[in-house]
Order: C-alpha cells, then structure tokens, then sequence
C-alpha cells in the first residue's frame, strides 16, 4: 500500500517541489490549494501519469477550521490513512513598518501560524490512531534570526513555528515526529516581486551565492519524513546555504 502525503499549499513554490519528490518516491499526494485550481489540476494529472501514483485535489484554507477538517476527512476517505503532513502554506504580506496594521498582523497569524496547528491537530488523529506518522513544518529562517522589521509579522509567525514544533512533538509522542525545516531565500513566486537590486544584495549575503531552488528545499522535507531521519525529532533543519 503506498503511503500518502498531504502538502499544504502545493500547487506551486516549495509544496509543488515537495509533492514532485514524494510522488518520485511513490507516494500518493494530496495536493491542497487556496485559489489557483488549474495549478494544483495541472499537477495532479502530471504526478499520475510521470510516476503512476495517486493523488487528491482539495481546496482549502488552512485557517479556516471547517474547511480544514473537510479536507482531512476527504483524504481519509480516499486513502484511508496520512503517513506525512507537510504545513507548507504561507503568506508573507510586503509593507513598510509604518504601514502593516492589526489587520496584516492577525492575517499572517491566521495561515502561517494556526493553520500549522489546525490541520496538525486534525491529521494527528489519523496518525496517532495508527502509532505513526511525521509532520514537516515549513518555518523560515527569519523565525531564527532577525532581519528586516519590514517583515515583523511573517517574522513571529515563523519563530512560533519553531515553538509549535517542539511542543507538537511532546504532545505526539512517541508516534508522530514532527520537525521543521527554516530555508533561506528561494526562488519561487513569493519572492517574484522583489526589486533586482535587493536581490543582488541579498545573494551578495548568501555563502552559495544564489538562492535555492524550490527542490532543494523538498529534498530536506523529504528526509525528514524517511526512515533514516527516524531519531531526529522536536527540531528544525535550516536550509539557507550559510548566511
Ligand atoms: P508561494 O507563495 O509560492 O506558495 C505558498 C502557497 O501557500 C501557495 O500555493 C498559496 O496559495 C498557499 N496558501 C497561502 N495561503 C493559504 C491558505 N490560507 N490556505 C491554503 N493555502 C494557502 O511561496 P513559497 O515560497 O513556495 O512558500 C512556501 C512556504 O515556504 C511558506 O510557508 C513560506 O513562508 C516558506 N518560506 C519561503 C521562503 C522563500 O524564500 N520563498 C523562505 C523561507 C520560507
């Protein structure tokens, strides 16, 4: 019986890179998506027919409860069974200090942060029914060391990730490892409006050089859900090329 992923957010960027590296490795792949449905179609039908897996198409916001537990009983439904929960879903809102409101800051809480908790809470319960399972949150490494107060908001939401990540593990314990993963730039379309200029800077900063690829970033999702990343619970990865 092939094991089953689900990815928040994986019609594109760092989930769609994911779901590509699980499906190579034969899982079926529950792709979640917010609003681009012929992304999330596309690549389902891609995974289907490149590697002859299964897979589950489910609109979704991760803040939203309801929504949330109809997503998890749908795959329930379909596969009986979630091996690996990938939290991938976030939003980073762009605005000077003087201008980010109460409004941006409850938003960026909303999906980055509790949405990591809800949809772990509601996968839980399958993985806990079943002894076994692992949780992959996709912090970042502005939740680790500060950078730029133009981004104070995603900044926190990104630190709690890392909390909720370690108490998740004690609370799931033993069955469930969860663990986290905190990249540095990567080029997906989160970062596609950033000025040239800025991204010279930035890259100037990086050891590599470069920013990763989204698939660089899968390949540390996929570790941690491998049965060689066994012992490595309760901690994040930082995935960064040195900074
Ligand atoms: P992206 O914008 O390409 O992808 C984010 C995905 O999350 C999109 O598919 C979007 O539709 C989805 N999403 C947003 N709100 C949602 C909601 N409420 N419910 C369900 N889905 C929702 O960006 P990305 O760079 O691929 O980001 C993926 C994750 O990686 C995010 O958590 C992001 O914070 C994190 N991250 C990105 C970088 C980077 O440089 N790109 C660096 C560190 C961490």
């Amino acid at each position: 019986m092939n094991k089953v992923v689900l990815i928040t957010g994986s019609s594109k960027g760092i989930g769609k890179a994911t779901a590509i590296e699980f499906a190579k490795k034969g899982y079926n792949v529950v792709i979640n998506y917010l609003t681009d449905e012929n992304s999330a179609k596309e690549l389902s039908e891609y995974l289907q027919k490149e590697y002859k897996i299964e897979t589950l198409v489910v609109k979704a916001d991760v803040s939203n409860e309801k929504q949330v537990q109809d997503m998890v009983n749908k795959t329930i439904e379909k596969f009986e069974k979630i091996d690996v929960l990938v939290n991938n879903a976030g939003i980073a809102i762009d605005k000077e200090f003087e201008d980010r409101t109460v409004e941006d800051w409850k938003k960026t809480l909303e999906v980055n942060t509790i949405g990591t908790f809800l949809v772990s809470k509601y996968v839980s319960e399958n993985m806990l029914k079943n002894k076994s399972g692992k949780i992959i949150n996709v912090s970042s490494t502005n939740g680790i060391n500060t950078f730029y107060p133009t981004s104070i908001d995603y900044d926190a939401s990104k630190a709690a990730i890392i909390n909720l990540t370690n108490n998740l593990s004690i609370q799931f314990a033993p069955y469930i490892n969860v663990n986290a993963v905190a990249p540095g730039w990567v080029n997906t379309p989160m970062n596609q409006e950033l000025p040239q200029e800025f991204i010279k800077e930035e890259t100037a900063k990086i050891y590599k050089k470069r920013f990763a690829e989204p698939e660089e970033i899968a390949k540390v999702i996929l570790f941690l859900a491998s049965e060689d990343a066994e012992y490595i619970n309760g901690t994040f990865i930082k995935a960064d090329g040195g900074m």
